[in-house]
């Protein structure tokens, strides 16, 4: 198995697992960016968002929702926080395995503009 997330899952790599449940993990990322960096992977290997829309449109709405539950658990949902997917080379993505990136405990800071 080559997918790091996969594997993860797997138990074949150790995480830092903050919630999971039927659909997903929520772990903290390996390099935080800030002072919450928690990644939720759906357990199901699907490659990034265009395959979410496509084949599973139903799971999106259960990973919005853990979003929520994992904001809360750590204690941001009233402080705030970002949620970012990157997708494809434009969007950044490294791991070929949809995740949901959750980051706060700190002012995340204005988006990115166009240069
Ligand atoms: P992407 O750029 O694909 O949206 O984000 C991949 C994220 O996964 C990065 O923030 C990176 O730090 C994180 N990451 C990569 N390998 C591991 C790992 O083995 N464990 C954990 N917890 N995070 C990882
Ligand atoms: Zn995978």
């Amino acid at each position: 198995m080559e997918c790091i997330f996969c594997r993860i899952l797997a138990g074949e790599i150790p995480s830092q697992e903050v919630m999971s449940d039927e659909d997903f993990i929520a772990i903290r990322d390996i390099n935080p960016k800030a002072p919450v960096h928690v990644l939720i992977v759906p357990r199901q290997h699907i490659t990034d968002m265009n395959e979410l829309a496509a084949s599973e449109p139903a799971l999106a709405g259960r990973l919005f929702q853990a979003v929520g539950r994992v904001a809360a658990k750590e204690g941001i949902a009233q402080s705030g926080y970002r949620v970012i997917v990157n997708c494809g080379p434009d969007g950044g993505q490294e791991v070929a395995h949809l995740h949901l990136h959750l980051l706060g405990g700190r002012p995340i800071g204005p988006m990115v503009s166009q240069p």
